[in-house]
């Protein structure tokens, strides 16, 4: 047995997922020098919500060249706003580099973690029964789909489903197509279905601001470059990041002048593009842009005035085997019907069981309103560490560049069971405490607070978001604070 005085080479994770975030613990575990873990993988691929989501349309919203592991940049990506399917190969490709796979134990997901004589114990769809010190979750933030529970929806002639499951097997050529919703995901599906089928219906329940960033090609002179030169590949990078920084730092302060450049570029847009003034008003939102997550496309508002497009303000009374009924009883008929209603976004690692310290809950604890001290640990959880977890940045950062500044934390407090300094590390509660009501106050001053609904917000209305700047967070991450953690053994 380990004493808590002595160092220790043989400390043993269970990384769960291997999405992004799995990956890349995986690569970092090894290059700190850990060979004793595994990454369990309820699929039968790796890649998380890029494996997931397969819909016309997909698409990276973070650029390209920002939405990249940093020790591993891509002179080859083809658009500044990467194709879904480009990052899926990426993932595989650097998976495979990185001899990743040999570590991934697919089709076992983990419905049970419990820690018990200061080990986690877990066991696995296949009635594996495994233990470690130390338990990653690296099992994503939006991957529990959401249907809308609308009458009906079972008596559907047509095909029907959720934007995360699309059935490739539907033809769409020539067919009626309707999707349900205004999000990111029905923005892009609408945008690269309009002119491909006889006819398409938006169900439109609330409007969404767009804003019109291009998504240029990189010409293969420009990839021959970035791929000759990393110092070129890398000022890219910086550059990208200083936009996107610049976003980042906009959205937490809905009084700042950035944020009004970017709500008067979103108008600009929906007035200058949108002819027909009747579907510009029925387009245009009575919130402020970027409250919810803001969309950034240059074609949605050429897409949707294409004469075979229609968006549908009126309610969605009923699914009847022919379409969808609107309130004002409407009946539009459809052949398609794709579900583009987002996701349980307060779920995290559930449903799996997660037992802490005594037995206690991790379901129990959380209820409806998940929190973890810096998005990463929860006071009485152990050496269980979460990547992209609660009310982190999520809706401001490249989910890579959170992950990445977490997992080399998450190395930190690990490094201390290995020293040898402690067996059991998880954050106090007073520190989760004032943390989570500091993270409050700040998000309500937030562009996410300002009166609309949205997947950021959580049961009191307050936006689950990290409310503080990029930099702010990155020192954050710098090192632990280690006042802020219980140490036992
Ligand atoms: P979402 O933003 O949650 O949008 C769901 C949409 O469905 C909303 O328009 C919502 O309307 C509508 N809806 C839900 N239930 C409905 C009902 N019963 N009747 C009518 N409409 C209903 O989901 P999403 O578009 O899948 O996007 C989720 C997140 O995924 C994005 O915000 C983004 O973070 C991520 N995403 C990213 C990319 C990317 O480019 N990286 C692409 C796609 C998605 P209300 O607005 O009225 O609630």
């Amino acid at each position: 047995m380990t004493n808590a005085k002595t160092a220790t080479n043989d400390v043993r994770v269970i990384v769960i997922g291997a999405g992004m975030a799995g990956i890349l613990s995986a690569i970092r575990l090894r290059e700190y020098g850990y060979e004793n873990f595994v990454i369990y993988e309820k699929s039968d691929r790796l890649g998380g919500t890029w494996r997931e989501n397969t819909y016309p349309g997909l698409a990276c919203d973070v650029p390209a060249h920002l939405y990249t592991y940093s020790f591993e940049p891509n002179p080859d990506w083809s658009h500044t706003f990467a194709p879904g399917p480009e990052i899926q190969s990426y993932f595989e490709r650097v998976a495979e580099k990185y001899n990743v796979i040999e570590k991934i134990r697919f089709n076992e997901s983990v419905p049970h973690c419990e820690f018990k004589d200061g080990k986690w114990k877990i066991r696995t769809s296949t009635g594996r029964e495994d233990e470690a010190e130390i338990v990653i979750a690296a099992t994503g933030v939006l991957h529990h789909p959401k249907m809308a529970d609308i009458p009906g929806m079972d008596s559907f002639d047509g095909a029907c489903f959720h934007s995360a499951r699309w059935d490739h097997n539907v033809e769409l050529a020539g067919k009626r197509v309707g999707v349900v919703g205004t999000g990111s995901t029905a923005i892009q599906i609408a945008t690269a279905l309009v002119d491909k089928v006889s006819h398409f219906d938006l169900f439109q329940r609330t409007p969404q601001w767009i804003m019109p960033i291009d998504n240029d090609e990189y010409t293969e002179e420009e990839k021959a470059t970035l791929r000759a030169d990393p110092q070129a590949l890398e000022a890219t990078r910086t550059e990208l990041d200083a936009g996107f920084q610049h976003f980042a730092n906009a959205v937490i302060d809905a009084d700042s002048a950035e944020m009004k450049e970017i709500e008067d570029a979103c108008l600009a847009n929906l007035e200058d593009n949108v002819h027909d003034p009747e579907l510009r008003e029925k387009l245009r939102p009575d919130y402020r842009a970027a409250c919810k997550r803001l969309i950034f496309s240059p074609d949605f508002y050429d897409a949707i005035q294409h004469p075979n497009a229609d968006v549908v303000t009126s309610g969605i009374k009923c699914i009847e085997p022919r379409g969808i009924r609107t309130e004002d009883g409407k009946l539009h008929e459809l052949d398609v019907l794709v579900m583009a209603t987002g996701f349980h976004a307060n779920k995290f690692i559930r449903p799996t069981t997660v037992l802490g310290r005594g037995g206690i809950d991790l379901d129990d604890v959380w209820g409806d309103h998940p929190v973890a001290y810096l998005s990463i640990s929860i006071p009485e959880f152990p050496n269980f560490f979460m990547l992209n977890g609660p009310n982190g940045p999520v809706g401001n950062f490249s989910l890579i560049q959170i992950a990445e500044s977490q997992v080399s934390y998450i190395l930190q407090l690990i490094g201390l069971i290995r020293a040898g300094k402690c067996r059991e590390i998880s954050a106090n509660s007073s520190a989760t405490a004032a943390f989570e009501s500091l993270r409050c106050a700040a998000a309500k001053k937030s562009i996410w607070a300002t009166g609309c609904n949205s997947w950021y917000l959580d049961k009191n209305g307050v936006p689950a978001t990290w409310p503080w700047t990029p930099s702010h967070f990155f020192e954050e991450m710098a090192s632990p604070r280690l006042d802020s953690f219980d140490q036992i053994g």
